[in-house]
C-alpha cells in the first residue's frame, strides 16, 4: 500500500491534512474527466466564467455611483448624458449579474449529470472489483468492512472532491481579481483579508479529520444496523422473526446503535459548530475594522464615494471567497480521507490469474489430494488434517462424517475456493494451483447444501448452471429433465418462464425439495463437467427420492467423478468409495461391504439408522 496513504488515513494529523488534501484530488478529477468530457470542459468554463464576473460587477457598481454622484454636481447641460452613461452602468451590471445567476446555474446542471454518471461509475468499479475477490476476503471481517464503507460513502466523493477543487479554483480566480483592486487601496487590506479566516480553517481541518475517524470506527457498528435492516425486512428471514417474536428485539438494537452514533456525531457537531461561530466572530470583527478603514479613507477624500463603496463590496465578497477557499479546503481532506477509503478497497490485493494449464499431464488420473492440511485464515486448528485421497475418472465418492467434520471444506478446496495450508491437489497430474481459472471451473460442476436460489425465471435458475447457455432455452428443458425438475416445471402455467422468488411480481415460491431439484438441474447444465459434486442438495427430499436421484445421477454421470455429501445411507452405500471424516482427519475408507466388515465407525453409524427405519 502506498505510504502516504496509509498515514493520511491512519494519522490525520494537521501537517499530514495540507498534503492529504491534494493525495486523491488528481485521480478524482482524473475520474470525472473519463467519466464525462464535455461536461467536465463545460463545468471548467463556467467556473472561470462565474469567477471573474464578480469583480466586474464590483467595479462598474463603483463607476454607477461615482457616475450618480457627477450628475449630482454637474451642470444641468451635461446633466443629461451623465445620467444616460449612469442607467447604461445600470444596465451593463443587471447583465453581469444574469450572467453570473446563468453560469452559476450551468454549473449546478453539470454536477447533477455528472453526479448520476459518476456514482453509476463508482459502483459498477466497486462491483467489478468484488468479481476479481476470492471467498476468503468475504469471509474476512475486516475487508468486509472496507467493502461497506466504500461502497457507503465513496460513489459521492469523486464528484465531492471535484466540486469542491472546482469551487476552490473559482474563488481564486474571484479573490485574485478582487486583490488586483484592492491592492490600488492597501496592499495590508489584502492582508488582512486572508488571515482572518486562517483560524477557522485550521479548526474545520482539525474537526474533518475527527469526523473521518469516526466513520472509520464505526464500520462494525453501522454493517450491523445494515444487517438488521436485512433480517428485519427480508421475506427469507420474516418467518423466523415473526414465530419467535424477534422483531421488537432486533429493532431495539437497532434503535440502541442509533443513539450511539448519534450521540458521538451530535457531540462532534456542536463542537464543531460552536468553534465555528467563534472564529468566525474574527472574520466578522476583521470586516467591520476594514468598514472603518474604508469609510476614514472617503471622508478624507483619499477615495471617492464611488470606490468607497467598491472596495467595501470587495472586501466582503473577499472574506466570503476566502472562507469558501478554506472551507473547500477542509471539505478537500475530508473527501480524501473517504476516498482513500475507496482506493483502498479498489487495490485490494488479488492473487493474479494464477496459472495456465488447461490440461494436465496424466488425464486418467483424475482427483488426488496428497497430505492436504488446511486451516481456516483466522482459525487456530487446521480443519483439515493431512487428508490423502484418490479418485479415479468414472469413480464414486461418498463423504461420511459428523457435522463440522470438514467435508463441505475438502469440497471447497477440491474447487479451488481455497489453497491448501499444506499438500497439493492434483487434478489429471495436475496441481490445482496450476490451473488456469477458467478451464478448472469448466471441469468442475457443484451444488453446494446453500446453493442460491436466485431471484429470476425458474429456466434461468438452471440456466445458471453454465454462463453460455444461461438463456438457451432448449438446454434449460434438457437440464431440467436430468435433474427432475421437469414434473415440477409442468406444474407452472408459465413452465420454465416462471419468475420464482418473492421479490419481484408474480414470483413463485418453491419448496425445499422443489428448490432442491432445480439446483440439481443446475448441476446438470455443465455437461462438459466431468467431476460433479453434490453437498447434502438432496436433504430437503425424502430417503426414497433422495436413491432415485441419486442412481439416476450415477447413471448420468457414467465415465466422469461423482463426489456425494449425504447423511443418508441409502444413498452413500451405493458410492465406490467411501470415506468417514472425523475431526478432519480420514478415520475410514473404502467401499461399503469393506467398512461394514471392519465393523467401525462407519458400520456403527449405519446400523443405527437402520434400526431407525425399521
Ligand atoms: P461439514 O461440511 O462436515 O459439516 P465444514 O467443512 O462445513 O463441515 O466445517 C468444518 C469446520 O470448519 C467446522 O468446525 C467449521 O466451524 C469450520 N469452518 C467452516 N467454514 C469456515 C470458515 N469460512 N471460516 C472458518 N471456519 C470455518
Amino acid at each position: 500500500m502506498n505510504p502516504r496513504r496509509k498515514s493520511a488515513q491512519a494519522n490525520p494529523n494537521l501537517a499530514q491534512g495540507f498534503l492529504g488534501v491534494f493525495i486523491y484530488s488528481r485521480r478524482a478529477i482524473e475520474l470525472v474527466w473519463t467519466t464525462s468530457h464535455k461536461l467536465t470542459l463545460a463545468f471548467g468554463a463556467l467556473t472561470v466564467i462565474a469567477g471573474v464576473l464578480p469583480t466586474a460587477v464590483a467595479y462598474v457598481g463603483a463607476l454607477i455611483v461615482d457616475a450618480v454622484v457627477a450628475a449630482i454636481q454637474a451642470e444641468p447641460a451635461i446633466r443629461a448624458a451623465l445620467t444616460r452613461e449612469a442607467l447604461q452602468l445600470v444596465i451593463a451590471e443587471g447583465l453581469l449579474v444574469s450572467a453570473i445567476a446563468g453560469a452559476q446555474r450551468g454549473i449546478s446542471l453539470c454536477q447533477s449529470l455528472l453526479r448520476a454518471q459518476l456514482g453509476q461509475r463508482v459502483n459498477v468499479m466497486i462491483l467489478e472489483k468484488a468479481l476479481t475477490l476470492e471467498l476468503t476476503h468475504f469471509e474476512n471481517s475486516d475487508f468486509y468492512d472496507k467493502l461497506t464503507r466504500a461502497r457507503r460513502e465513496a460513489s459521492s466523493r469523486p464528484l465531492s472532491l471535484v466540486m469542491r477543487t472546482f469551487g476552490l479554483a473559482q474563488n481564486a480566480v474571484s479573490l485574485i481579481s478582487f486583490s488586483t483592486l484592492l491592492i490600488a487601496f492597501s496592499p495590508w487590506a489584502v492582508l488582512v483579508l486572508i488571515l482572518a479566516g486562517l483560524p477557522a480553517f485550521l479548526a474545520e481541518a482539525k474537526f474533518s479529520g475527527d469526523a473521518f475517524r469516526l466513520f472509520l470506527w464505526r464500520s462494525p457498528e453501522t454493517r450491523m444496523q445494515l444487517y438488521l435492516e436485512t433480517v428485519l425486512a427480508r421475506e427469507d428471514h420474516v418467518k423466523e422473526v415473526k414465530l419467535f417474536g424477534l422483531g421488537p428485539l432486533f429493532l431495539d438494537r437497532y434503535r440502541n446503535i442509533f443513539r450511539k452514533l448519534y450521540r458521538e456525531d451530535r457531540d462532534l457537531t456542536i463542537r464543531r459548530d460552536s468553534w465555528g461561530f467563534g472564529l468566525g466572530l474574527i472574520g466578522t470583527i476583521t470586516l467591520y475594522a476594514a468598514y472603518a478603514w474604508i469609510a476614514l479613507a472617503a471622508i478624507a477624500s483619499r477615495i471617492t464615494i464611488g470606490q468607497m463603496t467598491m472596495y467595501l463590496m470587495l472586501f466582503r465578497q473577499g472574506q466570503s471567497a476566502v472562507s469558501a477557499i478554506l472551507s473547500a479546503v477542509g471539505g478537500m481532506y475530508e473527501d480524501n480521507l473517504y476516498l482513500s477509503t475507496l482506493y483502498d478497497y479498489l487495490e485490494t490485493p488479488v492473487e493474479d490469474g494464477r496459472g495456465a494449464a488447461i490440461k494436465g499431464p496424466h488425464p486418467d488420473d483424475g482427483v488426488r489430494f496428497e497430505n492436504v492440511t488446511f486451516r481456516y485464515p483466522d482459525a487456530e486448528q487446521p480443519t483439515l488434517f493431512e487428508i490423502d485421497l484418490h479418485i479415479k475418472p468414472g469413480q464414486s465418492l461418498a463423504l461420511v462424517g459428523e457435522n463440522g467434520s470438514g467435508k463441505t471444506t475438502l469440497i471447497k478446496l477440491l474447487t479451488r475456493l481455497y489453497l491448501p495450508t499444506s499438500g497439493r491437489i492434483l487434478l489429471d497430474g495436475q496441481d490445482l494451483r496450476e490451473w488456469d481459472e477458467a478451464a478448472l471451473r469448466d471441469r468442475i460442476g457443484v451444488i453446494f447444501q446453500d446453493f442460491t436460489r436466485y431471484q429470476l425465471l425458474l429456466g434461468e435458475n438452471i440456466g445458471a448452471g453454465d454462463v453460455r447457455h444461461f438463456e438457451d432455452e432448449e438446454r434449460w428443458h434438457e437440464a431440467g429433465e436430468k435433474g427432475m425438475a421437469a414434473p415440477i416445471v409442468e406444474t407452472l402455467p408459465a413452465g420454465y418462464r416462471t419468475p420464482l422468488g418473492k421479490w419481484f411480481n408474480d414470483g413463485r415460491e418453491l419448496s425445499g425439495g422443489q428448490w432442491q431439484k432445480i439446483a440439481l438441474s443446475r448441476a446438470f447444465m455443465r455437461t462438459r463437467a466431468d467431476i460433479l459434486v453434490l453437498d447434502e442438495p438432496t436433504s430437503a427430499m425424502d430417503a426414497a427420492a433422495e436413491a432415485t436421484i441419486f442412481e439416476h445421477f450415477r447413471a448420468l454421470t457414467k465415465g466422469k467423478i461423482a463426489i456425494l455429501i449425504s447423511h443418508r445411507f441409502s444413498t452413500v452405500r451405493m458410492a465406490d468409495q467411501i470415506v468417514v471424516l472425523q475431526n478432519g482427519s480420514i478415520v475410514e475408507r473404502g467401499s461399503h461391504e469393506e467398512l461394514m466388515k471392519l465393523n467401525g465407525h462407519y458400520a456403527q453409524l449405519f446400523l443405527l439408522q437402520a434400526r431407525g427405519y425399521r
